[in-house]
């Protein structure tokens, strides 16, 4: 049985814990993890033994037939929706559907093509939580995609960080990635020196780096639809203050003891502690004020988390980062961030670059 007739079942068996005799699926990247379609514009129906219908428009009649495996192709004639009610059996029918994804406009819409017998159910996250243990093949395509991101960035710190704008390093850091063969960047890449690494999630400005100051550089490759992430944190051209090494270095720590802690069974709110616990006592609590991690696939936020709420508890198969902070307002900022695939007996990182204080010309 392919990855894909196996997603299927699995989430057969999970509405069927949950009592609902199908799902609609509407969100894209739901509908590609369970069919394979990757265009702009598709559902799916899973249900029961036998109820597996992928329903699209015209424009993408030739790519379902190359891409959709496993389900019977439906192509609509304006609005998809209107597929659905001949997709299902008659008489009382519970339908779940994703209630964080679909537009409430949709909802109304689709209630009134139902006929009464249906009921409606709010279902939303079942995708999610297949997609949150990855098969050997998308934990492959993380480990290139992230493979692919580390070239990238080490291809464009060859040259050089010191006077070279947040700006242009980040701009030759996405070409690389897409010369590298990567789809695009799995989100717009972060190069944030000095004072404005202490926005974790700063834009690049058109701004020189100074020399001995710290550069976050957050970036990912985008490579078979699967994502990757990873931050480093470098000096720029000359050893930094004694201050920016001693957070950096307490990052480090906090960095080794949450992927320390990383393994199947770990609470993710356990895993955010240990991380936690070392910045606290390295007196800079109040300067992480994001979760440790989250997981990574076809987005790059995805289940599970690593936060202080996380009720998630890490499974073999989850690919999730490490990636703890301390931001320092007005004066600096570090992250360090690894990708990590959680196996049966503890954890394997996916990310290769050095971790240790670098200087970069
Ligand atoms: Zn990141
Ligand atoms: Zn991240």
């Amino acid at each position: 049985m392919s990855a894909v007739a196996t997603r299927a079942e699995r989430l057969a068996a999970a509405l069927e814990v949950r009592e609902l005799d199908a799902l609609l699926v509407t969100n894209l990247v739901n509908v590609r993890y369970l069919t394979g379609f990757t265009g702009s514009n598709g559902l799916a129906l899973v249900g029961g033994e036998d109820l597996r219908r992928f329903v699209t428009d015209f424009r993408y009649v030739t790519q379902a037939e190359q891409e959709v495996e496993g389900f019977d192709r439906v192509t609509a004639e304006s609005d998809l929706l209107e597929a659905v009610p001949a997709a299902l059996a008659d008489g009382d029918v519970r339908l779940g559907f994703e209630d964080q994804h679909l537009p409430v406009r949709v909802l109304d819409r689709l209630r009134e093509a139902l006929p009464a017998a249906v009921e409606l159910v709010r279902a939303g996250g079942l995708v999610e939580d297949l997609r949150a243990v990855k098969d050997a093949d998308e934990v492959a395509r993380v480990r290139a995609a992230a493979a692919l991101a580390d070239a990238a960035l080490e291809e464009t710190l060859a040259g050089g960080l010191a006077g070279r704008t947040e700006r242009a390093v980040a701009l030759a850091l996405e070409d690389a990635l897409r010369r590298l063969g990567a789809r695009r960047p799995s989100f717009d890449s972060i190069v944030a020196g000095g004072a404005h690494g202490a926005l974790p999630h700063a834009s690049p400005r058109p701004v020189e780096i100074a020399r001995g100051s710290l550069v976050t550089i957050d970036w990912g490759a985008e490579l078979d639809g699967y994502c990757s992430d990873c931050t480093r944190t470098y000096a720029a051209g000359a050893e930094p203050s004694a201050e920016a090494r001693a957070v950096y270095e307490l990052v480090a720590r906090a960095q080794a003891a949450g992927l320390a802690a990383v393994g199947p069974g770990v609470a993710g709110r356990d895993a955010d502690a240990a991380a936690r616990a070392v910045i606290e006592q390295g007196g800079h609590g109040a300067h992480f004020g994001h979760g440790l991690g989250h997981g990574v696939g076809l987005d790059v936020h995805e289940a599970p988390r690593l936060s202080r709420t996380s009720d998630a508890t890490l499974a073999a198969g989850n690919v999730v980062t490490v990636e703890p902070g301390v931001y320092v307002p007005g004066s600096l900022g570090v992250r360090i961030e690894d990708l990590v695939l959680v196996t049966d007996d503890g954890h394997d990182v996916l990310s290769t670059l050095p971790k240790d204080l670098t200087v970069v010309g």
